[in-house]
């Protein structure tokens, strides 16, 4: 640690830049404060020198007080931060791709450099092998829609789930869609940290107009992993996020964005942009059931080409619940080990390669009774009424709807729901859930409908 004698200004700077190493993210670090000089050091002021007008307004707004205060610690004593601009030639070539970042972006064609990363979609995340089942029906369909007239229904469309439930592979059918009917379009998918960490090495380069202006140039914006927008850089790359989706959404532009988590659970710091976010299709994916489970391994290992028994499928998708990468990745690694050892896949082999994994499925806990009273109350039905025997047009649609959001919203078995509902058999719950699904399908309004009502519950 330094002495209560007064450091030479390059002397604290290189003092406080290991400490900020900890404090920003490497992106940052690289791109801003490595090539910041201390220009000059009383004691009690440190004038820092950053290579453009951008540079400056993202240090001071999102790390002043991390400068600040490490610079404070290496001194030992209270120290007022100025910054100011001081240029820098231009590098020769563009900077490479920032670290870390993974390999993300795609477009529809090519770009000169500077501008947006290419990158293509997987093309197994297709609508075709996409299994849907009552976990992921509303969001499929919703998905579908989007693709059939980008940037006119459902827009924007937001995609939410825990990890390894589908989304990315749902968001990038959408752009193989859009793509395959509208190849004219330009279309954009890129994880919100490539996009902060691309924005980041703009800003550095002076490229950040270019960025922008191709940003909001596309037709269709996929964005993956939004929570990582606010965890990354705080309000700036929010800012930066809110004005290309404003614009794009404003211009009528398809926006589809996936998340871990529903809008009002993202950790953002600007409400404009969770509101705008909230007001789209906000359709979410759920854990499997078994047999679903069963049917998306069954398609793996076609695709594989490896014919696997059904015993071995169940035993599979029985071990593991939650997470249909984990779910995938057991069965590869049963698949590799066989063809490794060039022996054949039997049960047992697959017990003795998987055995240790282990299964969770989260809970959910929302209350049949909480269904009952909102839908009564958005429906403007009687929640008595709902769970009569009553069958007039406008009851026998409320308690549809109610068994459709009971089902997507709860573990509650069919038999369970049906004796909710006012003792009914489970045939029946399964029809009106089938009679919403389907119109779900065909009718915007009902899509709408319980987009609204689902979303109360997140
Ligand atoms: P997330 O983005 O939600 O973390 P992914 O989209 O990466 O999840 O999905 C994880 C894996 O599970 C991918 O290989 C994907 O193809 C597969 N997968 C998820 N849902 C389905 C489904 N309904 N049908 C077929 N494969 C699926
Ligand atoms: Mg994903």
């Amino acid at each position: 640690m330094a002495s209560q004698e007064i450091l030479s200004c390059d002397q604290l700077w290189q003092a406080a830049l290991p400490l900020l190493a900890n404090e920003v993210n490497a992106v940052t670090y690289d791109a801003f404060l490595t090539g910041a000089v201390a220009l000059e050091y009383s004691g009690d002021r440190l004038r820092l020198g950053v290579p453009n007008e951008f540079a400056k307004e993202w240090l001071e707004r999102n790390h002043g007080e991390a400068i600040g205060a490490c610079v404070e610690r290496v001194a030992q004593r209270p120290i007022t931060l100025e910054m100011e601009v001081v240029p820098v030639p231009a590098p020769a070539a563009p900077a490479p791709p920032a670290p870390a970042a993974p390999a993300t972006a795609t477009v529809s064609r090519p770009k000169p450099r500077g501008e947006l990363r290419p990158s293509p979609l997987n093309p197994k995340y297709s609508f075709d092998n996409f299994v849907i089942a009552d976990c992921n029906r509303f969001a499929h369909a919703a998905a579908l829609q989007v693709a059939r007239s980008p940037g006119q229904a459902y827009n924007p469309f937001f995609i939410h789930s825990a990890s390894g439930l589908g989304k990315t592979h749902l968001v990038q059918a959408i752009g193989h869609a859009i793509l395959a009917e509208h190849p004219d379009l330009q279309l954009v998918y890129v994880s919100a940290e490539a996009f902060v960490n691309h924005m980041i090495s703009c800003i550095r380069d002076n490229t950040i107009d270019r960025f922008r202006e191709s940003y909001r140039s596309m037709d269709v914006w996929l964005v993956d992993d939004i929570q990582f927008i606010a965890g990354i850089e705080g309000p700036a790359s929010e800012e930066e996020f809110f004005h290309t989706f404003s614009t794009l959404y404003e211009t009528n532009k398809q926006v589809v964005i996936a998340s871990d988590c529903p809008p009002r659970h993202l950790q953002l710091m600007n409400d404009r942009l969770r509101s705008r976010l909230e007001m789209g299709i906000v359709a979410d994916l759920r854990v499997p059931d078994i047999e679903t489970r069963v049917a998306i391994l069954e398609k793996k290992a076609l695709t594989e080409g490896v014919p696997l028994s059904r015993d071995i499928l169940e035993y599979v998708a029985g071990k593991i619940e939650s997470n249909i990468r984990v779910l995938e990745g057991a069965l590869l690694k049963i698949c590799a080990y066989a063809s490794l050892n060039e022996v054949e896949i039997t049960r047992g082999l697959a017990e003795e390669i998987i055995g240790d994994y282990s299964s969770s499925t989260p809970q959910r806990r929302i209350r049949l009774q909480e269904i009952l009273d909102h839908i009564a109350s958005e429906l403007n039905c009687p929640a008595d009424d709902i769970v009569s025997k009553k069958r007039s047009q406008d009851i026998a649609w409320a308690r549809q709807v109610a068994i459709y959001v009971a089902r997507e919203l709860t573990d509650n078995s069919l038999a369970g729901i049906g004796k909710f509902f006012g003792g009914r058999d489970h045939s029946t719950v399964l029809h009106s859930y089938n009679k919403v699904a389907d119109a779900i399908e065909h009718d915007e309004q009902v899509l709408w409908l319980i987009n609204d009502l689902k979303g109360a519950f997140e």
